[in-house]
């Protein structure tokens, strides 16, 4: 009998890594609703379930998926949303720490920083993570102990060279962390690239079918670090429900389907609205003339990613304008689910967002490209009558 080749992750997703039910051969795992187990005789618990938070077989299944997609030795942590995930990563630190962060990035977790981390003791500078010269500037050697990078980042989709950053954080005894929400494990796996963390909010692509709330870390070395970051999630009680993990493996099945058919279609919208009469401005990393398109190139592969933006000639009003007359598009906020959705970003973000005010940000979903297109074309036109 031949060796099996090394199955790809799209082949261990489509079958999440092969769970199967021992007691009756189903191809499904059940779900496990379970919140205590039994002690044996010797007062030992051999099979290393105590107490659902945080032991649950149907999150641990999800985890090692995860961990797989990633390609993370230290394995991975599902937390109850993204921005959970995320803030364990800043609260694992110690008062008084110095931290780095992407000027461009999702908004309340930037939000999050200058209010509940600097309350935390936390020293926090936010700079442009794609100019590796500013990034080199920002870090203090010995002082700084967390790079906290997004890319392709919200909403303008600048992109950070992973490699490079985890170059920059190490040589001054930081770790790296990356929010890799937008680019998923189908396009770039940064733990292999160097960094120490990945995180996603699993609300977005990794699930995929706007129905579930969830984060996770995936990690590099099974280190003190890490350690914390469990603790963290177990002390504070930031789980994730069993019924959320288990949509959560379903929607991972498909992820690489998905994620490749959405990406195509992001890139065919980009190309055909960069010509649009009525749109200024197209950033779509896939694009040649977009700033991070080179690193883009480089770390990441099949595809640029679902999500991009365009500015509408004529300003907020028009961009506004627009958005009010989609009729496939969903106006609606978050990213990476089977529809498509549309949102005026500037509304959302507020007061010194880097977010300009005639931007519409765009998640590509999986419906016909020429649809949305047809659709975004007859809303801009209505819009600059
Ligand atoms: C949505 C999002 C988050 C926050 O995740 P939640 O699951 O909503 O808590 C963090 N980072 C990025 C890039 C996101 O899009």
């Amino acid at each position: 009998m031949s060796e099996s080749p090394p199955w790809s992750p799209a082949s261990l997703a489509a079958q999440a890594l092969g769970f199967t039910d021992p007691a009756t051969r189903a191809v499904v795992r059940p779900l496990h609703l379970a919140t205590t187990f039994i002690r044996d005789p010797d007062n030992t618990y051999p099979a290393g379930y105590i107490y659902g938070r945080p032991d649950n077989a149907t999150v641990r299944d999800t985890e090692a998926l995860l961990a797989t997609l990633e390609e993370a030795p230290a394995g991975a942590l599902l937390f109850g949303s993204g921005m959970a995930a995320a803030t364990a990563c800043f609260l694992a630190l110690d008062r008084g720490d110095h931290v780095v962060a992407s000027a461009v990035m999702y908004w309340a977790l930037r939000r999050w920083l200058q209010t509940e981390g600097r309350r935390f003791g936390l020293e926090v500078d936010f700079v442009e993570t794609d100019d590796p010269a500013k990034l080199r500037a920002a870090v203090v050697p010995g002082r700084t102990k967390l790079v906290w990078v997004e890319t392709p980042s919200n909403p303008l989709w600048t992109v950070t060279d992973i490699a490079e950053a985890a170059r920059i954080a190490h040589a001054a005894g930081a770790r790296l962390a990356v929010d890799s929400t937008c680019a998923s494990p189908v396009h770039t796996r940064p733990l292999t690239l160097g960094a120490d963390i990945v995180m996603h909010s699993a609300t977005k692509i990794l699930n995929g079918h706007s129905d579930v709330i969830a984060g996770v870390l995936a990690g590099r070395e099974a280190d003190g670090y890490w350690e914390r970051l469990a603790a963290i999630r177990s002390g504070n009680g930031s789980i994730l429900g069993p019924f959320e993990a288990y949509l959560l493996q379903r929607g991972l099945k498909t992820l690489f389907v998905r994620q490749t058919a959405q990406a195509a279609g992001a890139a065919e919208l980009a190309h055909a609205l960069s010509r649009h009469p009525d749109v200024a401005r197209v950033l779509y990393p896939g694009l040649t003339q977009h700033p991070g398109h080179d690193v883009a190139a480089r770390q990441m592969e099949n595809g640029f990613g679902y999500m991009l933006s365009v500015q509408v000639r004529g300003g907020e009003a028009a961009a506004i304008a627009t958005a009010a007359r989609v009729r496939l598009w969903k106006r609606a906020t978050s990213l990476g689910s089977t529809e498509s959705l549309i949102e005026h970003r500037a509304s959302v973000e507020g007061p010194g967002s880097p977010c300009p005010p005639d931007l519409l940000r765009l998640s590509t979903g999986v419906e016909t490209p020429a649809d949305l297109l047809h659709d975004l074309d007859v809303a801009l036109r209505a819009a600059h009558a």
